[in-house]
């Protein structure tokens, strides 16, 4: 089986201006060199996006957008497309985000259509899914990812999907500080494999990262990490500030 690798990425949401950004990414960047058995990533907001690049230069840390449009370009007044941010250095955005489908009203069709833009400007889609409280406590958590999960890679080729990151992040764990529980999170994990090899098969699946999202923080990640389908973490709060994000990182296998 081969042993995927870890993949950590910040999500900065609607914070930090741009020196600040710029002064985060420096202090991340700055201890990734003895973190070589891991891939880590900072998401700024859209405008500090160039600068943070500039300062990334040379760096393998891995710079991703919160999100992006669909369409290439046109008379969509305020939207950012995927040619844009890779033309700015993203390798990576996230798509899906369980604000933008609460707050902005993404379906699993708009994160289809996002996924397969950003595949097809060769940046890598970190696509979010997850349950809210209420259909977990209505015994409803796996259709909801199921559904979340194949919507959104609905026509993804199997060639394309290896490279796709999966976070799964349960909406009742965001910013909330109630962790899901080792356990829990496994069997989500688990679960999501299985419907990735239905999909796609055994290599394929196998190859699939799928991150864990929902209060990650220095002292849970270890045992996060130690499960055998997490593959990594989607981290909010936790990656404002420099000490505790490269904590998360030093602890994080
Ligand atoms: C997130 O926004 O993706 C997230 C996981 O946030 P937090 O770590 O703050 O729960």
């Amino acid at each position: 089986m081969s042993k995927r690798k870890t993949i950590i990425v910040g999500n900065w949401k609607l914070h930090k201006n741009i020196s600040e950004a710029v002064e985060l990414a420096t202090a991340i960047k700055n201890v990734l060199g003895g973190l070589g058995h891991l891939e880590a990533g900072v998401a700024p907001t859209f405008v500090a996006l160039s600068s943070v690049a500039k300062r990334l230069e040379g760096s393998r840390l891995i710079l991703a957008a919160q999100n992006c449009y669909q369409e290439d370009q046109g008379a969509f007044t305020g939207e950012v497309s995927p040619p844009l941010l890779a033309d700015v250095g993203c390798t990576h955005v996230i798509v899906g985000h369980s604000e933008r489908r609460q707050f902005f009203g993404e379906t699993d069709e708009i994160v289809n259509r996002k996924v397969h833009a950003v595949l097809h400007h060769g940046m890598t889609p970190i696509t979010c899914i997850g349950e809210q409280l209420s259909e977990r406590e209505a015994g409803q958590t796996f259709a909801v990812v199921e559904r979340q999960l194949t919507g959104g890679l609905r026509q993804v080729a199997a060639d394309q999907a290896c490279s796709i990151v999966i976070a799964y992040e349960p909406v009742w764990a965001i910013g909330t500080g109630k962790v899901a529980t080792t356990a829990q999170a496994q069997e989500v994990h688990g679960f999501l494999r299985g419907k990735l090899t239905e999909l796609y098969g055994q290599e394929v699946a196998q190859a699939i990262r799928i991150q864990y999202g929902g209060s990650v923080k220095p002292d849970n990640i270890s045992g996060l990490m130690a499960q055998p389908d997490i593959d990594g973490a989607l981290v909010g709060g936790a990656s404002l500030k420099a000490d505790s994000f490269v904590a998360i990182l030093k602890n994080s296998g």
